[in-house]
């Protein structure tokens, strides 16, 4: 089953345009090294909005579970993906740079004519995932994710740590 939505992204948002559907876990290849298994899929909606914030935008919403390697003891790491955000389109790269957008705002990016959805996904999924993709707590045969076993102190670390130096 080959599902390769491509999107005009200017005329997707202009129109109010909605898409949805499952992409493959396998076909994210810059993810898919990071990952212990690329079985299953994540799903996606994608809506256009003409004008959100005074720019043509493309809502994204992902969902799914990622399987991937816990840097540490090598057990497997299950990470739940949550995303939705709003993407801002420019028509071109130089519009882009022009205006730089709030750190807290949307994200920005370069609408095309042929925007493959799916890397649009993978370009979440890559900035969603965490830098460091190990467990909280390696435990053999453990495969809770790190974000679900977060130690109750994990937020005071930093601010004690700060002192220590
Ligand atoms: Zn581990």
């Amino acid at each position: 089953m080959l599902h390769q939505p491509v999107i005009d992204g200017l005329e997707f948002a202009r129109t109010g345009s909605k898409l949805q559907g499952a992409l493959p876990v396998a076909g994210f290849t810059r993810l898919r090294d990071a990952l212990s298994t690329s079985k299953g899929a994540v799903q996606y909606e994608l809506l256009g909005v003409p004008e959100e914030l005074g720019r043509p935008t493309l809502r994204l919403k992902v969902a799914g579970e990622l399987q991937f390697v816990c840097q540490r003891c090598l057990g497997a790491l299950e990470f739940p993906l949550r995303i939705d955000v709003s993407l801002q389109l420019a028509a071109t790269q130089a519009e882009l740079d022009a205006e730089p957008l709030a750190a807290e705002g949307p994200e920005g990016i370069v609408a095309g004519r042929q925007m493959q959805v799916r890397d649009l996904v993978e370009d979440e999924l890559l900035l969603a995932i965490p830098l460091v993709l190990r467990h909280e707590r390696c435990t053999e045969g453990g495969s809770q994710a790190w974000n679900e076993k977060r130690s109750p102190f994990a937020g005071l670390r930093g601010l004690v740590g700060g002192t220590k130096h």
